[in-house]
């Protein structure tokens, strides 16, 4: 299992990226929620989209569930 956070600052598309906890681009404190352990990054984008419908994986630490 992997602890998870999403960013609540949208980026420049509009997504909200979502990130493993040991992730080189993991937002600074003030700028993430956490969502959870998760088996894979697919739990913790769904749990992300409940509270922004744009969430997406990271493409560095969660490519498997980025759309880009
Ligand atoms: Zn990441």
């Amino acid at each position: 299992m992997k602890t998870y956070y999403v960013n609540t600052k949208p980026q420049a598309n509009g997504d909200h990226e979502v990130h493993q906890d040991d992730c080189r681009f993991l937002p600074a404190p003030q700028n993430r929620k956490h969502l959870g352990a998760f088996a894979s990054c697919r739990g913790a984008v769904t749990e992300a989209k409940k509270t922004y419908p744009t969430a997406d994986g990271c493409a560095f630490c969660s490519p498997d569930c980025n759309k880009g």
